[in-house]
């Protein structure tokens, strides 16, 4: 059965003091709802963040990693540091990673294998830009993300991945993907995960939404029944909407 999901990605935000300062509220504020909650802080601030949750449900992610292991790769974060400071999942593949950094699907089918070869689990980000759904080639555009960085992996290794649907058009834009544009596109992905690997794998994955999650749409998003929860940027920087976010699911 797969898992309710509700991650922030706090991207390039938050100070030392600012962090610890929202995962006090959250920690004291988090409702029990069943979901798995996630934070993804800034590198810097991953180590003291996994110390101020050690008693608190909510689980501590990564926002990147590099492929290799260790060596001469400046500025660059491995899979085993982050394991080291107890670190367990990492986003891959978001879409500002692909298109401010150049990560292309042969680099992030690297980072994919590199991570589940750790044992860490990876939360999967793809989603089409606005010229792809304008000319209708969004369903192509996700199929071609998910086959190149994911369908050469064994069966086994799904139990470790997270899907996070992410329309580019709708990250940061306030315009959201509507809940039937959300669910159509889940169910594509749902289905093409069937055709390759079987029903119970596509079942048994998350797909997250992302793009504009606000307090005000999240509960009608959720409800969709192939939207197993939400990656979510701005609103999970304030902690009221986190949690009433969180509350949605
Ligand atoms: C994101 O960056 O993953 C995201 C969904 O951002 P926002 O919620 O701000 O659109």
């Amino acid at each position: 059965m797969r898992n309710k999901i509700v991650a922030g990605n706090w991207k390039m935000n938050k100070n030392l003091e600012e962090t610890a300062a929202l995962l006090a509220t959250l920690s004291a504020k988090l409702p029990d709802t069943g979901a798995e909650v996630m934070v993804a802080p800034t590198f810097v601030n991953l180590p003291g963040a996994v110390r101020d949750l050690e008693s608190s449900k909510i689980e501590v992610i990564a926002q990147n990693m590099h492929f290799a292991e260790n060596g001469a790769y400046t500025g660059e974060i491995s899979g085993s540091m982050l394991q080291s400071i107890g670190i367990d999942t990492v986003i891959i593949g978001h879409s500002e990673r692909r298109a401010y950094f150049g990560e292309t699907d042969e680099i992030l089918a690297k980072k994919v294998t590199a991570a589940l070869a750790r044992g860490l689990r990876v939360m999967f980000c793809f989603g089409e830009e606005l010229e792809d759904r304008k000319s209708d080639n969004h369903f192509a555009v996700v199929e071609r993300q998910l086959k190149n960085a994911l369908f050469s992996l064994d069966a086994g290794a799904w139990s470790k991945i997270i899907l996070a649907y992410e329309p580019v058009w709708a990250i940061g834009t306030g315009e959201t993907a509507s809940p039937e544009q959300a669910q159509e596109m889940h169910a594509f992905i749902r289905k093409t995960i069937t055709d390759t690997y079987g029903g119970s794998i596509a079942d048994n994955v998350s797909i997250l939404y992302g793009g504009s999650v606000k307090p005000g749409n999240a509960s009608e998003i959720f409800s969709k029944p192939d939207v197993d929860g939400g990656l979510i940027g701005g609103a999970s920087l304030v902690a009221d909407d986190f949690i009433a976010i969180i509350n949605a699911i």
